[in-house]
């Protein structure tokens, strides 16, 4: 992690949301001192008591307006179903100047669900810091969750250089690389990168459940080889993950119409005994590995 900054970055960060990404972001603020007061707001007054038992907010409220009273930079921190209720609940509390900002794993969604909301006066600057965990709630959180990795920021045409910069550096501070990008590329990269093996994981497991009983007993017990690494990715929080496919829908069905003529293709290749093709194909997976563990991203 970065040194901690001597001047706050913000003067009041809101974080609408403390779960996993929320809780270790507050936690994170508060490590590298990035604001001189953190506000947080959640659906339930339980996961509100658990962040202020662990010191990670000064002031907890399930009032997402009243949480946004002078806040200098919102952070939407909920599942993505959420985003269009809260815009139009905070809009008339928001200051002139404000930045609004989010953590979602889909990025055109603050475009169709948040901006028409929102004051012209008020900033939106989208995020996706690309780190999670397939645990959820506040209790989860770490602040070295987002050390290492990317954030992705997606800031419309329009959007303030000086808005863009200070949510750049709020993000290096928390030790993550940052790349700008258009909100419709970064929903196609991950729908491959993230959203189809997620699919591909549900999927698995799914099948491995109807299994009849005896099948099923040997694939618990044989998981190590493989199996247990999809059950990992498929024990992903159920409302996140449900979202993410309603919101993503295009740029899933894209990639998904290409991963099925690839699948079919290499059905046809083990059918036809290729050996040689098989392991040409094998061996150039097999670089991907190794060029993800040599940018440090494993
Ligand atoms: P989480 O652990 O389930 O936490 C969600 C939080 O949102 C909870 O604190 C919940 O409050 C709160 N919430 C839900 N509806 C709300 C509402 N209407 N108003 C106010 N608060 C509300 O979820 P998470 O894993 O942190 O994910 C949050 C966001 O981060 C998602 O949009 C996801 O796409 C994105 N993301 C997740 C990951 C990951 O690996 N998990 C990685 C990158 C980005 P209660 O606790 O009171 O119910």
């Amino acid at each position: 992690m970065n040194t901690p900054s001597h001047i706050p970055l913000f003067g009041r960060i809101v974080l609408i949301g403390s779960g996993l990404i929320g809780s270790s972001l507050a936690r994170a603020i508060h490590n590298q001192n990035l604001a001189e007061h953190v506000t947080v707001a959640a659906r339930s007054q339980a996961t509100l008591d658990v962040m202020l038992d662990l010191g990670l907010a000064k002031f907890a409220t399930l009032d997402v307006a009243k949480a946004v009273v002078n806040a200098d930079l919102v952070i939407l921190c909920t599942p993505l179903s959420a985003y269009k209720k809260i815009a139009q609940t905070i809009s008339s509390a928001l200051k002139p100047g404000a930045i609004v900002s989010d953590v979602g794993s889909c990025k055109n969604i603050m475009f169709s669900d948040v901006a028409p909301y929102l004051p012209k006066n008020v900033h939106m600057i989208p995020g996706h810091p690309v780190a999670g965990t397939e645990n959820s709630g506040p209790k989860a959180g770490y602040a070295e969750l987002f050390k290492d990795r990317w954030c992705i920021l997606t800031p419309g045409p329009g959007a303030s250089h000086k808005a863009v910069n200070q949510v750049e550096k709020f993000w290096r501070q928390l030790g993550m690389d940052v790349e700008i990008m258009d909100a419709g590329h970064h929903d196609q990269v991950l729908a491959l990168t993230s959203h189809l093996p997620h699919l591909i994981a549900y999927t698995i497991v799914g099948t491995a459940t109807d299994l009849e009983d005896d099948l099923k007993k040997e694939v618990l017990k044989y998981s190590a080889s493989g199996f247990r690494d999809f059950t990992r990715i498929a024990s992903s929080d159920p409302v996140m993950w449900r979202d993410i496919f309603l919101k993503n829908t295009d740029a899933i069905l894209n990639v998904l119409e290409r991963f099925t003529e690839d699948l079919e293709s290499l059905r046809n290749t083990i059918r036809h005994g290729d050996a040689k093709k098989l392991e040409n194909h094998f061996n150039r997976t097999r670089e991907i590995r190794r060029g993800i563990i040599n940018a440090k991203q494993n």
